[in-house]
């Protein structure tokens, strides 16, 4: 099989880490390119350090994940909770997706708890559209945030337990231990529902074509 280029995109640096880590690390494991593409660096928060130093501190934690699951970091260049959703900001999400040139895209669902998740949604959506559904697109749950998700493909993780929980410890200003928990809670239960001990469970953009999962 030739392999494939993947963008994983996520609102801020762990959310692709969250909903896809396990399905990333299954993809490169297995020889395909994987983009971690966030749409700004976590300027809004970074635990207990100044705001002004969030990106700095965050940045590398997105590096350091992205070496974990063998992916490289692309950075949208948007800022943390102040997301822009307009004509110039579609235009410019969609050049870097274009460029890319990917086969498969993995985004947010839109309805959502938190505004950037929905503005990035929204933004890959569109980019899609433009680019007359060239790649394959799904959609992907993360724990706190997402609501009203029902996944239709899954991925069994459970081979990709390690990489998969190293690559969202990496993101220390986070406190994963807060969160972490609850997304395996998600992937167990997404398990039961497909026959896995653990999966990662995706929603096909109906008007997509398939692409291979790992
Ligand atoms: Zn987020």
């Amino acid at each position: 099989m030739k392999p494939l280029r993947i963008i994983v995109a996520g609102g801020h640096p762990g959310d692709p880490e969250c909903g896809c880590a396990g399905t990333i690390a299954r993809y490169t494991g297995l020889g395909h390119e994987v983009i971690l593409l966030y749409l700004n660096r976590g300027e809004g928060y970074c635990g207990g350090a100044p705001l002004d130093r969030c990106a700095s501190i965050r940045t590398p934690e997105a590096e350091a994940a992205c070496r974990i699951l063998k992916a490289r970091p692309v950075f949208a260049g948007q800022y943390d909770g102040r997301a822009v959703v307009d004509a110039e900001h579609y235009d410019a999400f969609a050049r870097i997706l274009s460029a890319e040139n990917p086969d498969i895209v993995f985004t947010q669902w839109p309805i959502d708890r938190h505004r950037d998740h929905c503005a990035l949604s929204n933004l890959t959506l569109d980019a899609w559209l433009k680019s007359g559904k060239k790649p394959a697109l799904y959609y992907y749950e993360v724990a706190e945030d997402t609501m009203m998700f029902s996944p239709n493909e899954y991925v069994d993780i459970s081979s990709a337990e390690s990489p998969r929980r190293a690559a969202c410890y990496a993101h220390v200003s986070q406190q994963p231990g807060k969160w972490y928990p609850k997304q395996v809670e998600i992937t167990r239960r997404r398990g039961i529902e497909s026959g896995f001990p653990q999966a990662e469970g995706f929603l096909r953009h109906l008007e997509s074509k398939r692409a291979f999962l790992p």
